[in-house]
Protein backbone atom coordinates (compact mmCIF):
# COMPACT_ATOMS: atom_id res chain seq x y z
CA UNK A 1 0.00 0.00 0.00
CA UNK A 2 1.70 3.46 -0.71
CA UNK A 3 -0.04 6.40 -1.81
CA UNK A 4 -0.02 6.76 -5.40
CA UNK A 5 -1.68 10.38 -6.21
CA UNK A 6 -3.27 13.49 -5.37
CA UNK A 7 -5.54 15.90 -6.88
CA UNK A 8 -5.83 18.97 -5.64
CA UNK A 9 -8.88 21.66 -6.76
CA UNK A 10 -9.72 25.06 -5.15
CA UNK A 11 -7.71 24.08 -2.51
CA UNK A 12 -5.53 26.97 -0.07
CA UNK A 13 -3.16 27.59 -2.74
CA UNK A 14 -4.12 25.46 -5.74
CA UNK A 15 -6.90 27.25 -7.66
CA UNK A 16 -6.36 25.33 -11.14
CA UNK A 17 -6.83 21.31 -11.03
CA UNK A 18 -3.51 20.24 -9.74
CA UNK A 19 -2.56 16.22 -9.83
CA UNK A 20 1.26 15.17 -8.43
CA UNK A 21 2.42 11.59 -8.72
CA UNK A 22 4.15 9.66 -6.37
CA UNK A 23 6.22 6.58 -6.46
CA UNK A 24 6.88 3.74 -4.31
CA UNK A 25 10.25 5.58 -3.68
CA UNK A 26 11.20 8.29 -1.63
CA UNK A 27 9.62 11.80 -2.82
CA UNK A 28 10.79 15.35 -1.54
CA UNK A 29 8.56 18.21 -2.11
CA UNK A 30 11.01 21.20 -2.23
CA UNK A 31 10.20 25.01 -3.15
CA UNK A 32 10.68 28.99 -1.62
CA UNK A 33 8.68 29.78 1.11
CA UNK A 34 5.10 30.11 0.58
CA UNK A 35 4.95 27.91 -2.75
CA UNK A 36 2.72 25.95 -0.90
CA UNK A 37 4.24 23.00 0.20
CA UNK A 38 3.04 22.57 3.46
CA UNK A 39 -0.83 23.29 1.60
CA UNK A 40 0.19 19.71 0.01
CA UNK A 41 0.16 18.05 3.24
CA UNK A 42 -2.37 19.70 4.89
CA UNK A 43 -4.68 18.65 1.74
CA UNK A 44 -3.64 14.96 2.28
CA UNK A 45 -4.63 15.43 6.04
CA UNK A 46 -7.65 17.39 4.99
CA UNK A 47 -8.53 14.60 2.96
CA UNK A 48 -8.11 11.92 5.24
CA UNK A 49 -10.61 13.57 6.95
CA UNK A 50 -9.41 16.20 9.61
CA UNK A 51 -11.94 18.77 11.20
CA UNK A 52 -9.45 20.83 13.29
CA UNK A 53 -8.69 24.01 11.54
CA UNK A 54 -5.86 24.85 14.06
CA UNK A 55 -4.15 21.37 12.27
CA UNK A 56 -5.17 22.62 8.96
CA UNK A 57 -3.45 25.77 10.11
CA UNK A 58 -6.70 28.28 9.56
CA UNK A 59 -9.10 30.05 11.65
CA UNK A 60 -12.50 28.40 9.84
CA UNK A 61 -12.89 25.37 7.47
CA UNK A 62 -13.87 28.19 4.79
CA UNK A 63 -9.96 29.31 4.90
CA UNK A 64 -8.99 25.52 2.98
CA UNK A 65 -11.23 27.70 0.21
CA UNK A 66 -8.84 29.10 -2.73
CA UNK A 67 -9.60 32.60 -1.49
CA UNK A 68 -8.95 34.57 -4.66
CA UNK A 69 -5.95 37.02 -5.41
CA UNK A 70 -5.52 39.83 -7.23
CA UNK A 71 -5.30 38.48 -10.68
CA UNK A 72 -7.86 35.23 -9.85
CA UNK A 73 -11.00 34.94 -7.96
CA UNK A 74 -11.63 32.90 -5.48
CA UNK A 75 -13.00 29.48 -6.04
CA UNK A 76 -16.63 28.50 -4.48
CA UNK A 77 -15.44 24.72 -3.25
CA UNK A 78 -12.02 22.85 -2.94
CA UNK A 79 -11.59 19.44 -3.63
CA UNK A 80 -9.26 17.00 -2.54
CA UNK A 81 -8.75 12.75 -4.26
CA UNK A 82 -6.22 10.81 -2.60
CA UNK A 83 -5.16 7.72 -4.79
CA UNK A 84 -3.79 5.04 -2.46
CA UNK A 85 -2.66 1.73 -3.84
CA UNK A 86 -4.84 -1.65 -2.63
CA UNK A 87 -2.86 -4.41 -4.67
CA UNK A 88 -2.69 -5.75 -1.05
CA UNK A 89 -6.03 -5.69 0.12
CA UNK A 90 -5.48 -4.32 2.74
CA UNK A 91 -8.39 -1.97 2.70
CA UNK A 92 -11.12 -4.86 2.77
CA UNK A 93 -12.69 -3.25 -1.17
CA UNK A 94 -12.43 -5.47 -4.26
CA UNK A 95 -10.82 -2.82 -6.01
CA UNK A 96 -6.56 -2.78 -6.36
CA UNK A 97 -7.17 1.19 -5.92
CA UNK A 98 -8.72 3.02 -3.21
CA UNK A 99 -9.86 6.99 -4.01
CA UNK A 100 -10.90 9.22 -1.24
CA UNK A 101 -12.40 12.67 -2.06
CA UNK A 102 -13.78 15.30 -0.11
CA UNK A 103 -15.51 18.46 -1.73
CA UNK A 104 -16.47 21.36 0.93
CA UNK A 105 -18.54 24.17 -0.43
CA UNK A 106 -18.60 28.07 0.64
CA UNK A 107 -22.14 27.17 2.26
CA UNK A 108 -20.75 24.85 4.81
CA UNK A 109 -21.77 21.84 3.04
CA UNK A 110 -19.16 18.78 2.81
CA UNK A 111 -18.99 14.99 0.83
CA UNK A 112 -16.98 12.49 0.65
CA UNK A 113 -16.40 10.00 -1.04
CA UNK A 114 -15.20 6.42 -1.48
CA UNK A 115 -13.82 5.32 -5.16
CA UNK A 116 -16.48 7.56 -6.03
CA UNK A 117 -19.08 6.43 -4.13
CA UNK A 118 -20.85 9.10 -1.57
CA UNK A 119 -20.05 7.90 1.76
CA UNK A 120 -20.08 9.40 5.51
CA UNK A 121 -17.05 10.61 7.42
CA UNK A 122 -17.41 8.52 9.61
CA UNK A 123 -16.98 6.00 6.57
CA UNK A 124 -13.53 7.67 5.43
CA UNK A 125 -12.37 7.02 9.62
CA UNK A 126 -13.15 3.81 9.63
CA UNK A 127 -11.14 2.69 6.66
CA UNK A 128 -8.28 4.53 7.92
CA UNK A 129 -8.44 2.80 11.35
CA UNK A 130 -5.62 0.75 12.39
CA UNK A 131 -3.75 1.31 8.83
CA UNK A 132 -1.15 4.21 10.13
CA UNK A 133 -3.07 6.83 8.31
CA UNK A 134 -5.76 8.86 8.60
CA UNK A 135 -5.91 11.82 10.82
CA UNK A 136 -4.77 9.35 14.48
CA UNK A 137 -2.79 7.67 12.38
CA UNK A 138 1.32 8.28 12.08
CA UNK A 139 1.78 8.98 8.28
CA UNK A 140 1.68 12.58 9.01
CA UNK A 141 4.72 13.46 11.87
CA UNK A 142 3.74 16.94 12.17
CA UNK A 143 5.17 19.40 15.55
CA UNK A 144 3.97 18.06 18.60
CA UNK A 145 3.14 14.72 17.43
CA UNK A 146 6.92 13.58 18.06
CA UNK A 147 6.11 15.32 21.62
CA UNK A 148 3.23 12.90 22.23
CA UNK A 149 5.10 9.40 21.60
CA UNK A 150 7.74 10.65 23.76
CA UNK A 151 4.80 11.76 26.21
CA UNK A 152 5.31 11.01 29.83
CA UNK A 153 1.27 10.35 30.12
CA UNK A 154 1.10 6.58 29.70
CA UNK A 155 -2.45 6.95 27.60
CA UNK A 156 -1.06 9.16 25.17
CA UNK A 157 1.50 7.35 24.37
CA UNK A 158 -1.03 3.95 24.55
CA UNK A 159 -2.99 5.43 21.86
CA UNK A 160 0.11 5.33 19.03
CA UNK A 161 0.87 1.70 20.02
CA UNK A 162 -2.26 0.95 19.83
CA UNK A 163 -3.09 2.08 16.46
CA UNK A 164 0.12 1.16 14.93
CA UNK A 165 -0.23 -2.90 16.68
CA UNK A 166 -3.76 -2.12 14.73
CA UNK A 167 -6.20 -2.79 17.17
CA UNK A 168 -8.08 0.75 17.74
CA UNK A 169 -10.37 -0.21 15.97
CA UNK A 170 -11.67 -2.48 18.57
CA UNK A 171 -11.54 -0.19 21.22
CA UNK A 172 -13.28 2.10 19.18
CA UNK A 173 -16.40 -0.13 18.57
CA UNK A 174 -16.12 -0.98 22.28
CA UNK A 175 -16.78 2.83 22.93
CA UNK A 176 -19.27 2.78 20.33
CA UNK A 177 -21.55 0.12 21.64
CA UNK A 178 -20.82 1.42 25.27
CA UNK A 179 -22.34 4.79 24.64
CA UNK A 180 -25.39 2.82 22.44
P1 LIG B 1 7.48 27.59 4.02
O1 LIG B 1 8.71 27.18 3.29
O2 LIG B 1 7.58 28.99 4.53
O3 LIG B 1 7.03 26.61 5.05
P2 LIG B 1 5.39 26.60 2.26
O4 LIG B 1 5.89 26.24 0.90
O5 LIG B 1 5.13 25.49 3.21
O6 LIG B 1 6.34 27.70 2.89
P3 LIG B 1 2.58 27.12 2.46
O7 LIG B 1 2.39 27.42 3.91
O8 LIG B 1 2.20 25.77 1.99
O9 LIG B 1 4.07 27.45 2.03
O10 LIG B 1 1.79 28.15 1.56
C1 LIG B 1 1.49 29.44 2.01
C2 LIG B 1 0.79 30.19 0.91
O11 LIG B 1 -0.50 29.62 0.69
C3 LIG B 1 0.60 31.63 1.26
O12 LIG B 1 1.04 32.41 0.16
C4 LIG B 1 -0.87 31.78 1.43
O13 LIG B 1 -1.36 33.02 1.00
C5 LIG B 1 -1.40 30.68 0.52
N1 LIG B 1 -2.76 30.28 0.94
C6 LIG B 1 -3.13 29.64 2.07
N2 LIG B 1 -4.46 29.48 2.12
C7 LIG B 1 -4.96 30.05 0.99
C8 LIG B 1 -6.27 30.22 0.44
N3 LIG B 1 -7.36 29.78 1.08
N4 LIG B 1 -6.38 30.84 -0.75
C9 LIG B 1 -5.28 31.29 -1.41
N5 LIG B 1 -4.04 31.16 -0.96
C10 LIG B 1 -3.86 30.55 0.22
MG1 LIG C 1 5.77 25.08 5.15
Amino acid sequence: MYLKALEIQGFKSFPDKTVLSFGEDITAIVGPNGSGKSNISDAIRWVMGEQSTKALRGGKMEDVIFGGTALRKQQGFAEVSLVLDNADHIFPLEESEVMVTRRYYRSGESEYYINRRSVRLKDVNELFMDTGLGREGYSIIGQGRIDEILSVKSGDRREVFEEAAGISRFRHRKEEAQRK
